[in-house]
């Protein structure tokens, strides 16, 4: 079945690369602009038929999932052409919340259908069940003994619920929404006390259930991921699940080899330098890493470096002589 081609693009008039907050910003101007409360019979129509293609649009290109397989459609379409839609571009269907009064939308178009299913709002997909909220990602700055040990966080977690007093249009009637100024949205400040278990490391993701984005109605809302970003530390490196440290020795301790106390994330431990220790010698600490993502731990690296004493006293400048001219011999 040939559909006309909608340019959602074009519809919001934003540029192909258009950022999700520019698409916002556009969305919602156009939606004030064009309500259909806003205005009079004689434009009433219009402004249904271009609140209705300005809500598609933004339906799509707000969903970045919709977003990129619309774009795969490529720009050698122009709004109005005929279409064909790929087989491979069918079947797939997506529920997501609904944002706005779904009694203002009357339907999306054939073209918005042949690519993304059934409307949202029919009989077909209520019996799918309650569509959740969006899942959310924050970031959570962690110190090393932090993700190693485990602690509890205070987050802060700043987020936009949709304003229920206009649906999330910014429009009330014939005004501006006074709840929400218009925006659409409330912003929300949330404060959580999170629970960081033991051995998370850089890049997990700790699932906070229920607290992200607002679903439509009642429905269970969205999760909200916090990913963790583990600050740098003074002492230790850290290398995928190995840790690397560096001692600094003296050259008689580097010559002779000695006994020093190193820090480990499980407190100080003593380690054996072997005599003739270079400046960049290795010694490993087995399984005094982090846990790693395959389980156990990894090794905990510790670097020679070597100290020249820039002062010594007088028995030790006689010392370094005597070694400087035994060598000599
Ligand atoms: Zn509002």
């Amino acid at each position: 079945m040939a559909v006309s081609f909608q340019d959602y693009y074009e519809t919001l008039g934003v540029k192909r690369d258009a950022t999700e907050k520019e698409i916002k910003t556009a969305y919602r101007k156009l939606a004030r602009k064009w309500h259909p409360d806003l205005h009079t019979s004689k434009k009433k129509k219009e402004a249904e038929e271009k609140f209705k293609q300005i809500n598609e649009a933004y339906e799509v290109l707000s969903n970045s999932e919709k977003r990129s397989k619309y774009d795969r459609l490529g720009s050698n379409w122009r709004a109005g052409q005929d279409f064909e839609p790929q087989p491979d571009m069918e079947g797939v269907r997506f529920y997501t919340s609904a944002d706005f009064d779904p009694g203002l939308k009357g339907g999306f178009s054939d073209f918005f259908e042949s690519l993304f299913g059934g409307a949202r709002h029919g009989p077909a997909a209520a019996a799918r069940g309650p569509t959740r909220g969006r899942d959310m990602e924050s970031e959570i700055e962690l110190t090393l003994e932090e993700a190693y040990h485990g602690t509890t966080k205070t987050v802060q977690v700043s987020g936009g619920t949709s304003c229920l007093e206009c649906s999330g249009t910014g429009v009330k009637g014939r005004n501006f929404c006074t709840r929400c100024g218009g925006t659409g949205t409330l912003s929300e400040v949330k404060t959580l006390e999170v629970k960081i278990p033991a051995g998370v490391y850089q890049g997990s993701r700790i699932r906070l259930k229920g607290q992200g984005g607002e679903g439509p109605g009642a429905s269970e809302k969205g999760d909200l991921y916090l990913k963790v970003n583990i600050l740098p530390h003074p002492a230790f490196a850290v290398k995928g699940s190995d840790l690397e440290t560096e001692i600094v020795l003296t050259p008689d301790q580097a010559v002779l080899g000695d006994k020093v106390s190193v820090p480990t994330l499980d407190g100080a431990a003593t380690v054996t330098v072997p005599a003739g220790s270079h400046k960049g010698t290795k010694l490993r600490l087995r399984g005094k890493g982090l846990p790693s993502k395959s389980g156990g731990r990894g090794d905990q690296f510790v670097r020679v470096a070597i100290d020249i004493p820039s002062f010594l006293t007088e028995r030790e400048r006689e010392l370094y002589q005597q070694l400087k001219e035994l060598k000599q011999r």
